[in-house]
């Protein structure tokens, strides 16, 4: 099976793109939200209301919560894009965002990472995060570099 590479962007600058998949809750394509997390929570975010943990738990158990159909169409996604998956969302890159989660989850879940792969700029990055957010609690926002 070969794999779908899966990487992150700014919506702001990419959205649209061919190979490009807005994963926020204001997606239009409502398969893609099944990977937002909910306006509710990011408001509470955005607040300081939740903690960093808990928002990183919180869509972790949602991400372990989304059926079979949703992966494979998010795996469809991808092959109809030559094997590639851009991620969008608002946060910038290097920013505490899901989708660094959503590709972190995909890629080392027993079954969903026999069909996906971070994008190798991304390899690093993403195996360093853990599912409590130390990282975004003691390093700086690294900037990422993306080839595509
Ligand atoms: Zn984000």
């Amino acid at each position: 099976m070969r794999k779908v590479v899966l990487s992150r962007a700014r919506i702001q600058a990419h959205r649209g793109e061919p190979g490009t998949l807005d994963v926020t809750s204001y997606s239009k394509q409502w398969q893609a939200k099944a990977f937002a997390t909910s306006g509710l929570l990011e408001n509470k975010r955005h607040r300081g209301s939740i903690s960093v943990p808990l928002y990183i738990e919180s869509y972790r158990r949602q991400l372990a919560s989304l059926s079979e159909p949703r992966w494979k169409w998010l795996y469809k996604r991808g092959e109809a894009s030559d094997y590639r998956l851009n991620l969008l969302c608002y946060c910038s890159d290097g920013r505490l965002c899901h989708t660094y989660y959503a590709i972190k989850y995909a890629t080392e879940h027993e079954r969903w990472s026999k069909g996906f792969e971070a994008h190798e700029d991304l390899v690093e990055f993403v195996e360093g995060l853990d599912w409590e957010g130390t990282i975004w609690e003691y390093r700086d926002p690294v900037r990422l570099r993306f080839s595509s």
